[in-house]
Parts: structure tokens; sequence; C-alpha cells
């Protein structure tokens, strides 16, 4: 019997479902038992032709059409995914393994939000009047054309939606390619907002590797590439896009500090630690996984963890009281555990977890580090599973030069009960996502984006229209044309 993940066919094209079972299959594995639940195959140069050159011609008749017009189908689509969100849920834990408590609130729900909120911005996208005397400029806010979107694998009903919102409000059409790993979700994206009446070839999804991709990048029609990935596939695809002289948004990796002063109300500082290093089993961008703990509070701080962390349920992902699912795939768990490894070998001191979990699938338990240095492996490379490094430091300055020294600049995060402090220790971070007694927030209405190696422009808020749209400015002459002949 067909398993209800798979989906009706692998490509989602010009407002239909298209197959092409000549591309190469790309076997979609449920990560909680390591069970084949649906197949999809690869993009052959036909598909790839047929989704640029329906979205190369939508997107004329939709640039054209009011921003009012457009932003009413983005926020119709928003509607249909709330409306759906159970079952679009699910998919996202077939797709990811993410545990369903997570995935009811943070997926289908957070490319919702995106959608509303670009949605409800289209109508508002204006240029500028700037007098100049008898004279005038007129700006006009104009789409680029066509977008190419390429996603990682951790949150693929977003990704889709955070580019594909900002995108389509703006005027653009976009061929969105999800990461091989995680197929599903992109597609129901598709769909819905065909449904929601987006007009066919607005918004095209095709399935494939990094050679798709890579089609992708250096077609000549495509205007923007936005990319979610590693920093090693950023600077390829950057490089690839320069080519072409096409605008890019690049929302890579990161190592980001998160700062706990003595002062910190502990529990807070705890859960901020616990939120930014094993959410989504720690396999999110923007996760604080260099913790530097003041001196003073340091076995506190970790005793705490401890307790806490051995509270994690992990479990069957679609049972609503776990809160701790697996590793994507197996050869994620497999880097994973090799970065654990190398911590215990160079001295770092295991406070909890430091194996993979006794059960089925590619479980691997959250684990701690103390006593870890900067030089160490565990704290200098991005892991992208669910071990957290903790470092102690003694002073604000000593901690801000440390959290500094990394080629990323994702995110940072400061927990202290003095303001003063807070906000001066913020204001040398280098890091584009910033945050104060909290960590790993991100409303739509905040803009989202690294510094550094971690990337180029932002996405959500106002600052994505200005990535997703150019501006023309017009010169209005009143008078006569002075000429020096
Ligand atoms: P990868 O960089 O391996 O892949 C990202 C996407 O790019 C995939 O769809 C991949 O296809 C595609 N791709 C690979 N090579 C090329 C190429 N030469 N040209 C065009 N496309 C290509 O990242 P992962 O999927 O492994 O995701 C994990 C990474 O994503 C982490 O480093 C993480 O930090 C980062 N990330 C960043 C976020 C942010 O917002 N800053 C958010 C989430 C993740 P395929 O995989 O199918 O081969």
């Amino acid at each position: 019997m067909t398993h209800p993940a798979q989906p009706k066919a692998s490509h989602f094209i010009n407002g239909e479902y298209v197959e092409d079972t000549a591309g190469t299959p790309i076997p979609v594995i449920y990560a909680a038992t390591g069970e084949q639940i649906a197949t999809v195959y690869a993009a052959t140069p036909a598909i790839v032709e047929q989704a640029l050159s329906t979205a190369k011609e939508a997107q004329k008749a939709w640039a054209k059409m009011t921003g009012t017009e457009r932003g009413r189908i983005l926020r119709r689509a928003a509607d249909i995914m709330r409306e759906r969100n159970h079952e679009l849920s699910v998919l996202e834990t077939y797709d990811t393994g993410k545990p369903l408590q997570e995935t009811l609130v943070a997926d289908a729900t957070s490319g919702a939000d995106a959608l509303e909120y670009f949605g409800g911005l289209a109508g508002s996208l204006t240029g500028e009047h700037i007098p100049m005397g008898e004279d005038w400029v007129y700006t006009v806010r104009e789409a680029l054309g066509l977008c190419v979107g390429i996603g990682a694998w951790n949150y693929p009903t977003q990704i889709a939606c955070w580019k594909g919102a900002p995108a389509l409000a703006c005027g653009n059409s976009m061929v969105f390619k999800p990461s091989e790993t995680t197929p599903l979700c992109a597609l129901k994206v598709a769909e819905i907002l065909h449904e929601a009446g987006a007009p066919a070839g607005i918004y095209n999804v095709i399935q494939g590797m990094g050679e798709v991709g890579g089609a992708l990048v250096t077609d000549p029609r495509v205007d923007k590439v936005s990319l979610t990935g590693s920093v090693p596939t950023g600077k390829k695809v950057y490089a690839a896009a320069a080519e072409g002289m096409k605008h890019v948004t690049m929302e890579l990796g990161g190592k980001s500090p998160l700062i706990i002063f003595d002062d910190a109300d502990i529990d807070n500082a705890v859960g901020g630690a616990i939120n930014g290093n094993f959410y989504s089993s720690g396999q999110v961008c923007s996760n604080g996984t260099r913790v530097f703990v003041q001196k003073g509070i340091k076995e506190k701080f970790l005793a705490r963890l401890a307790e806490r962390t051995g509270n994690a349920i992990l479990g069957d992902p679609m049972d609503e009281a776990t809160s701790f699912g697996p590793m994507v795939t197996e050869n994620q768990m497999n880097i994973v555990l090799g970065y654990i490894e190398k911590g215990k070998e160079e001295g770092a001191r295991v406070v909890c977890g430091g194996a993979r979990a006794d059960m089925p699938g590619y479980y691997i338990q959250p684990t701690v580090f103390a006593d870890v240095t900067d030089d160490m492996t565990i704290a200098r490379e991005e892991i992208f599973g669910p071990v957290m490094s903790v470092l102690d430091f003694d002073t604000e300055e000593e901690v801000i030069a440390r959290a500094n020294d990394t080629e990323f600049g994702l995110s940072a995060g400061v927990f202290t009960n003095d303001f003063s402090r807070a906000h001066r220790v913020i204001g040398q971070l280098e890091a584009g996502s910033c945050f104060i007694n909290s960590y790993n927030d991100a409303p739509v209405e905040a803009p989202f984006g690294g510094v550094k190696a971690s990337g180029v422009g932002r996405e959500n808020s106002k600052e994505a229209i200005k990535h997703f749209s150019q501006v023309k400015s017009v010169y209005v002459r009143m008078g006569d044309v002075e000429a020096a002949f």
C-alpha cells in the first residue's frame, strides 16, 4: 500500500503535479524508523526547462496585477495552511523526523505567518517622490523577475514560504528546489498557493540534488537566487550567481555564541541554552552552540542544565508527548557522532548524553560538553546536531573577543539582568540576529540573517522586500533641456 507521505508526483509545475521517472530516484526515509516512505525523481533537463520557462512566462502577468490582488492570494494561502496545520505538520514530521510537538507550532504555522505578513505588505510597496525644485524624481519598486529558491532540510515548509512569500508579494515568480533529503513539504506549499489562486507557473517546485540546483543558478533567465544551506555550498552558489550578475540572498551556517553572565536568572538562561541547542534535535542554523558561562555560576548552571536535559522525551515523533526527535538522516547522525567522539578525544567533559540513543531510528542523546576550550573542533565547527559546548569566561571584554573569534556571524545571545551590559555587549557582537534574555525567536516581523560567512541579505520583515525587488528612478524635467551645443 502506498504510504500517505508519497506525493502524487515529484514536481509541481505550471499549476499541476508532473512526473518524469527518467530522473534519478530519490528515496524518502523516515528518520524515526529508517523505513522508506516515498520516492521522488530528480528533475531531468526537460523538467528544469519546463519549470523555468513557465515561471518566466507567468511572471509578466503576475507583476502587472496590483499588490493588493497578489496579497489576497497569499493571505488565502495562509488561511488554507492554518486550516490544514495538522495534516501539514504530520507531513513535516515524516519529511524531517522532527516531533509533532514542534511541527504543530513551528512549521506550517511559520509558513502561514510569512504568507500572511507579505500578503499584507504587497499592496503597500510603493516608491518615493523626490522634489528637485520644479523638476522631480519618482522611484518605482519593481520585481526582479524569476527567482530561484534552494532549501536546506531542517525546515522544508518554512524555508519554502520564507522565500516564496516575499518573492511573490513583490511580483516575482519562483522555482523552488527543496533539499533532496526533505522533498515532500514544498510540494504542498505549491499546491496550496495554486489552490489559493496563484496563477499557474508562479511558484514551481522541482526535486533534485546539487546538480539541479546548479542548473537553476546558472540559467540566464534567472534574476535572483536565495539559498539556505551550508557555508561551502553558499560559496559555490554565490560564485555561480555572480557569473550572471544575479541578486542573491545567502542564509548559511553558524557557530553562534550564547553568553551567560553570573547575574542572569539561571533557569531562564538554561531554558535559552536548551532552546538554542536541542530544538529540532539541534538542526537549527542559528543555534547558540558555544555557551559561554561566567565562572561564578558555572557548576550551578551545569547542574540545572543536566537536570532539565534529563527531562527530554525521546520517542515516536508522532506522539505529541515526544519532545526530542531523531537526526534527519543516518549520514547526519554519523557526522554528529563523529563530532561527539572528537570532543571526547580533545578533552572536553561529557556532562550528559554523548552517544547514540538505544532505540531504532537516528536518535542521538542530547549532549552537553563542559570545559570546552576555544581551539577544540566542537567549539569551532558547525555540528548541526544536539551537541552543546559550554565554555567558561571571567570578564566581559574577554568573552566578547572570544565570541567574535569565528568565521561565522549568524546569531548571538546574552543573558544578564544588567540591561546596560546587555546592550553594550550585543552592540559589539558580530552577528545578524541577536537575543537578550531569550534565544532563537524568529518572528516574521523581524529581519533574519547573518554577517561574515553566515550570509548575505536578510529574510523576513520589510528587509526581505528590498532583497526581492529593485528600484527604478525616473527624473522628470518640467522646463527646457539645456545642452552645451
Ligand atoms: P547544503 O549546503 O548541503 O545544501 C543546501 C541546498 O543546496 C540543498 O538543497 C542542496 O541540494 C543544494 N545544493 C548543494 N550543492 C549545490 C550547488 N552546487 N548548486 C546549487 N545548489 C546546491 O545544506 P544542508 O541541506 O545540509 O543544510 C544544512 C546547512 O544549512 C547547515 O550548514 C545550516 O547551518 C544551514 N542552514 C542555514 C539556515 C539559515 O537561515 N541561515 C537555516 C537552516 C539551515 P541537495 O542537498 O539536494 O544536494
